[in-house]
């Protein structure tokens, strides 16, 4: 175990696209000895309950690193959660990141779950030995109005039984220290792991801040405006602009550093080269 916590996400490879490159993705991953690794999760077909199951058995039995998977709510029903936990579990995985999941135009939802706190509250119930994680917004998640109303929804996924909190990624940690005092004060007391991506290139930047609402502070859209067109120097940046996020945050006291790794291991190498001598081996 690091102090902080060390942990990395990574994600199925996209329909069409060779399965291969997740074996390459984890194979570059080798030796960054993360607390563990976290899978993603689609939106809810029996194939993406398999792919994320069969990803999480190779992490954990051939990797030998321990293994939480996600699961998102909307489009699934009480029986396919149920499959999907008994696909986690013999899979080897020690906790589920319970989600909502984002709704798709056209379809619609399953009805059982319309929270993730629905989820987590039933996956508690019916798998009380699972830890069950959870997702945090320190610039308010999209459809809620204000981070107030925002923590104290998420002060109820924690009372269903999430134990462990992962953020949505951002680029200011004035951010993430303003939503950590409130969901402090707010009585949200569970592990908090900030969630870091680095800038990789002008459509990542573009697709992230779209779909999550995050901002892009002047430091960063600096760094975009020069190298937008020169994509190693871009990322060379972003790792040094990352590396500093974690050094900041590990200055403050935070509870864990959570890596989006893209699929990207030579990005997240780099990173942990820079900052990994700032977190310390407990046991
Ligand atoms: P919720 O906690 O249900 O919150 C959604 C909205 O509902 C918020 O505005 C919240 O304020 C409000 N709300 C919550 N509870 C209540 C309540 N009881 N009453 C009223 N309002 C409430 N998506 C994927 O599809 N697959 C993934 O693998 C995936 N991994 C992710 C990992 C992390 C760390 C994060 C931060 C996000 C991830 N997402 C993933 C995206 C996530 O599914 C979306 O952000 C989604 O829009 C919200 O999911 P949630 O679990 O936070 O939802």
């Amino acid at each position: 175990m690091h102090s902080p916590i060390f942990s990395l996400e990574v994600f199925p490879p996209k329909p069409h696209a060779p399965v291969g490159t997740i074996y390459d993705a984890l194979d570059g991953l080798q030796g960054l000895d993360p607390d563990f690794i976290s899978v993603t999760y689609r939106h809810g077909t029996h194939a993406d309950r398999v792919k994320t199951a069969g990803i999480a058995h190779t992490i954990n039995f051939d990797y030998h690193i321990p293994v939480v998977a996600h699961l998102t709510a909307l489009y699934s029903s009480r029986a396919t959660v149920d499959e999907a936990l008994d696909l986690f579990r013999e899979a080897g995985v020690f906790g589920v990141l319970a989600l909502r999941g984002d709704y798709v135009e056209g379809n619609e939802p399953c009805g059982d779950f319309e929270h993730a706190s629905d989820l987590a509250a039933y996956i508690s119930k019916r798998d009380p030995e699972m830890q069950i994680m959870g997702a945090c917004y320190p610039e308010c998640h999209l459809e809620c109005s204000c981070l107030e109303e925002d923590v104290d929804n998420l002060k109820k996924k924690v009372d269903a039984g999430v134990t462990h909190l992962i953020t949505q990624l951002f680029y200011d940690n004035e951010d993430f220290y303003r939503f950590l005092d409130l969901a402090r004060a707010k009585g949200v007391e569970v592990p908090i792991e900030a969630g870091i991506m680095p800038v990789r290139s002008v459509k990542s930047i573009n697709n992230m801040t779209k779909r999550n609402g995050s901002k892009v502070p002047p430091a960063v859209q600096r760094m975009v405006d020069k190298w937008g067109d020169d994509v190693p120097s871009l990322q060379q940046a972003g790792i040094v602009y990352a590396s500093e996020q974690i050094a900041d945050l590990v200055a403050h006291g935070v509870d864990g550093v959570h890596l989006y790794t893209m699929n990207r291991p030579a990005l997240a190498r780099r990173i942990w080269a820079n900052v990994e001598s700032l977190f310390t081996i407990t046991q």
